[in-house]
């Protein structure tokens, strides 16, 4: 409880509060421990939550921000870290030009800062690890298809699991550095040299159906809104069938 977040003289972090283990509706304290950099424009901030009651991949949860005269700001972020039991999260948050919270964090948040989570909400977006996965995102949207391909290398799961991410070049690939052979990314306004530039397109989407196991893909699509219905039309298009897509959007 050090920090103040945007604008400074507005707000500050609330005081602890009682934390009730079972249940996902309560807030419960949040005490940031560490801050990476992932882009120039993300960074993932890690939590100390005692009560986190855990979470299944593709989850996200509720952030609260108060200020000292009671005003608060509350947003969703989506879990980035695999479930384990360390009593930690992580969030990715991009910097959104402008924005309270998001640029709370990034320009004013520091290690020891305290906040309030309530979660983990929203099962439908979940993968619990049991059904090959076709991920798809854009931008943050790769932040709960993350989530999946960590838990899925933690646990060494053998159920097949694909990613296909786009971004707007390799700078602003988050989580660049992870990514192994699961990861098709796609850059629409630079990209490495040999590397073709442009939108992600039937053609990035129909060789990993072509690929599907027999039960087929159970695909995850996550990012703004115009993004999730362009990469849904293409998986339809390809052949995906419409029950089998779940959407997460950021907008
Ligand atoms: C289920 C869910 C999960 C999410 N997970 C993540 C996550 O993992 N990482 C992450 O960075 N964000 C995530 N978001 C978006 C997040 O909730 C906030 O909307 C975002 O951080 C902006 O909040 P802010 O307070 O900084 O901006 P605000 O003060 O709310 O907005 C400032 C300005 O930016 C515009 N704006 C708001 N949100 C966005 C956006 N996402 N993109 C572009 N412009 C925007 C507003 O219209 C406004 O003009 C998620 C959203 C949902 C619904």
């Amino acid at each position: 409880m050090t920090e103040t977040f945007v604008p400074p003289t507005r707000f500050a972090v609330p005081g602890r509060i009682a934390v009730n283990e079972q249940a996902a509706s309560v807030w419960q304290t949040a005490t940031l421990t560490e801050i990476r950099r992932e882009t120039a424009r993300a960074a993932t901030y890690r939590f100390a939550v005692p009560g986190w009651r855990g979470h299944l991949p593709g989850q996200h949860l509720l952030l609260r921000l108060t200020a000292e005269d009671g005003y608060a700001a509350q947003r969703h972020y989506s879990i980035a870290s695999a479930p384990d039991d360390s009593g930690h999260v992580e969030l990715t948050l991009d910097h959104v030009e402008g924005g309270e919270v998001s640029g709370w964090f990034h320009t004013v948040a520091r290690p020891g800062d305290q906040v309030e989570v309530r979660g983990p909400v929203s099962g439908f977006f979940a993968w619990p690890g049991d059904r090959p996965a076709l991920l798809i995102g854009a931008g943050s949207g790769v932040v709960p298809l993350m989530s999946m391909v960590r838990h899925h290398r933690a646990r060494n799961l053998a159920v097949p699991l694909r990613l296909l991410v786009s971004a707007r070049s390799p700078e602003e690939l988050i989580y660049a550095r992870e990514f192994g052979p699961e990861t098709t990314p796609v850059f629409t306004r630079s990209a490495p040299e040999g590397v073709a530039v442009g939108r992600m397109a039937a053609a990035h989407v129909a060789p990993l159906l072509a690929e599907q196991p027999s039960s087929g893909w159970e695909a995850y699509v996550c990012g703004s809104n115009s993004f999730a219905e362009h990469a849904s039309r293409l998986l339809v298009t390809a052949g995906q069938p419409v029950d089998r897509i779940r959407i997460e959007r950021f907008g």
